[in-house]
Protein backbone atom coordinates (compact mmCIF):
# COMPACT_ATOMS: atom_id res chain seq x y z
CA UNK A 1 0.00 0.00 0.00
CA UNK A 2 0.69 3.35 -0.84
CA UNK A 3 0.73 6.59 1.44
CA UNK A 4 0.74 10.41 0.69
CA UNK A 5 0.75 13.10 2.79
CA UNK A 6 0.86 17.12 1.97
CA UNK A 7 -0.70 19.87 4.01
CA UNK A 8 -2.33 22.66 1.63
CA UNK A 9 -1.85 26.41 3.74
CA UNK A 10 -4.45 29.22 3.43
CA UNK A 11 -4.47 33.07 4.09
CA UNK A 12 -7.77 34.21 3.28
CA UNK A 13 -8.16 37.98 2.92
CA UNK A 14 -11.71 37.54 4.77
CA UNK A 15 -12.50 36.31 8.11
CA UNK A 16 -15.07 34.14 6.60
CA UNK A 17 -14.08 32.32 2.72
CA UNK A 18 -15.10 29.35 1.21
CA UNK A 19 -12.58 28.09 -1.32
CA UNK A 20 -12.87 25.67 -4.14
CA UNK A 21 -9.81 23.24 -3.04
CA UNK A 22 -10.86 20.52 -5.98
CA UNK A 23 -8.19 21.48 -8.65
CA UNK A 24 -4.97 21.14 -5.27
CA UNK A 25 -6.34 17.79 -4.65
CA UNK A 26 -6.27 16.51 -7.77
CA UNK A 27 -2.83 17.47 -8.40
CA UNK A 28 -2.18 15.86 -4.83
CA UNK A 29 -3.68 12.74 -6.40
CA UNK A 30 -1.61 12.92 -9.21
CA UNK A 31 2.10 13.54 -7.10
CA UNK A 32 0.76 10.57 -5.24
CA UNK A 33 0.66 8.08 -7.67
CA UNK A 34 -1.94 6.09 -6.46
CA UNK A 35 -5.22 4.75 -8.52
CA UNK A 36 -7.42 2.73 -6.56
CA UNK A 37 -7.38 3.96 -2.92
CA UNK A 38 -9.37 6.82 -0.50
CA UNK A 39 -8.44 10.80 -0.15
CA UNK A 40 -9.08 11.91 3.25
CA UNK A 41 -8.85 15.70 3.63
CA UNK A 42 -9.43 17.59 6.99
CA UNK A 43 -9.33 20.70 8.20
CA UNK A 44 -6.52 21.03 10.90
CA UNK A 45 -8.31 24.14 12.68
CA UNK A 46 -11.05 24.15 14.81
CA UNK A 47 -12.91 27.01 13.12
CA UNK A 48 -12.40 25.62 9.56
CA UNK A 49 -13.94 22.90 7.88
CA UNK A 50 -13.78 21.11 4.56
CA UNK A 51 -16.83 20.07 2.99
CA UNK A 52 -18.45 18.62 -0.61
CA UNK A 53 -21.16 21.02 -2.56
CA UNK A 54 -21.72 22.78 -5.49
CA UNK A 55 -19.54 25.95 -6.35
CA UNK A 56 -22.75 28.01 -7.36
CA UNK A 57 -22.10 31.53 -5.84
CA UNK A 58 -25.91 31.76 -5.04
CA UNK A 59 -25.03 28.87 -2.75
CA UNK A 60 -22.36 30.17 -1.20
CA UNK A 61 -24.29 33.20 -0.75
CA UNK A 62 -27.08 30.99 1.33
CA UNK A 63 -24.55 29.14 3.17
CA UNK A 64 -23.19 32.92 4.75
CA UNK A 65 -26.65 33.95 5.45
CA UNK A 66 -27.51 30.71 7.22
CA UNK A 67 -24.74 29.84 9.03
CA UNK A 68 -25.20 33.79 10.48
CA UNK A 69 -28.68 33.22 11.39
CA UNK A 70 -27.83 29.84 13.58
CA UNK A 71 -24.35 30.90 14.59
CA UNK A 72 -23.90 34.70 14.54
CA UNK A 73 -20.78 36.41 14.47
CA UNK A 74 -21.95 39.84 16.46
CA UNK A 75 -22.48 40.60 19.27
CA UNK A 76 -19.67 38.77 20.54
CA UNK A 77 -20.57 38.79 23.97
CA UNK A 78 -23.35 36.12 23.48
CA UNK A 79 -20.91 33.52 23.63
CA UNK A 80 -19.85 32.20 26.41
CA UNK A 81 -16.59 31.32 24.89
CA UNK A 82 -15.98 34.57 24.18
CA UNK A 83 -13.95 35.55 27.07
CA UNK A 84 -10.59 35.49 26.07
CA UNK A 85 -11.52 35.45 21.97
CA UNK A 86 -13.87 36.66 19.40
CA UNK A 87 -14.22 33.46 17.48
CA UNK A 88 -17.12 30.94 19.29
CA UNK A 89 -19.22 31.52 16.15
CA UNK A 90 -16.06 30.15 13.84
CA UNK A 91 -16.19 27.24 16.32
CA UNK A 92 -19.98 26.14 15.80
CA UNK A 93 -19.70 26.94 11.93
CA UNK A 94 -17.33 24.79 11.25
CA UNK A 95 -19.14 21.90 13.64
CA UNK A 96 -22.00 22.51 11.18
CA UNK A 97 -20.15 22.46 8.33
CA UNK A 98 -17.57 19.36 9.20
CA UNK A 99 -14.11 18.98 9.75
CA UNK A 100 -13.26 16.56 6.51
CA UNK A 101 -14.35 14.65 3.43
CA UNK A 102 -13.25 10.98 1.92
CA UNK A 103 -13.59 10.86 -1.76
CA UNK A 104 -12.71 7.45 -3.20
CA UNK A 105 -10.27 7.12 -5.90
CA UNK A 106 -11.09 4.82 -8.98
CA UNK A 107 -8.56 4.47 -11.89
CA UNK A 108 -6.50 7.64 -10.68
CA UNK A 109 -9.06 10.52 -10.22
CA UNK A 110 -10.93 11.41 -7.39
CA UNK A 111 -14.70 9.64 -7.96
CA UNK A 112 -16.48 12.34 -7.58
CA UNK A 113 -20.27 12.69 -7.97
CA UNK A 114 -21.24 15.54 -11.68
CA UNK A 115 -21.62 18.77 -9.13
CA UNK A 116 -18.90 18.12 -6.27
CA UNK A 117 -16.87 20.04 -5.62
CA UNK A 118 -14.30 20.03 -2.49
CA UNK A 119 -13.96 23.43 -0.44
CA UNK A 120 -11.89 24.70 2.06
CA UNK A 121 -14.57 26.81 4.68
CA UNK A 122 -12.83 29.63 6.49
CA UNK A 123 -14.71 30.90 9.52
CA UNK A 124 -11.87 33.23 11.66
CA UNK A 125 -9.10 33.99 8.45
CA UNK A 126 -7.10 36.58 8.20
CA UNK A 127 -4.11 33.89 9.18
CA UNK A 128 -1.91 30.58 7.90
CA UNK A 129 -4.23 27.93 8.40
CA UNK A 130 -3.74 24.39 6.71
CA UNK A 131 -5.26 21.51 5.63
CA UNK A 132 -4.39 17.67 5.75
CA UNK A 133 -4.41 15.74 2.47
CA UNK A 134 -3.83 11.96 2.97
CA UNK A 135 -4.15 9.53 0.52
CA UNK A 136 -3.74 5.69 0.95
CA UNK A 137 -4.19 2.96 -2.04
CA UNK A 138 -2.19 1.42 -4.46
ZN1 LIG B 1 -11.83 29.93 20.00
Amino acid sequence: MKSYRKELWFQTKNRRELINITGEVKNCLKESGINEGLALCNAMHITASVFINDDESGLHQDFEKWLEKIAPEKPYNQYMHNGFEDNADAHLKRTIMGREAVIAVTEGRLDLGPWEQIFYGEFDGKRKKRVLIKIIGE
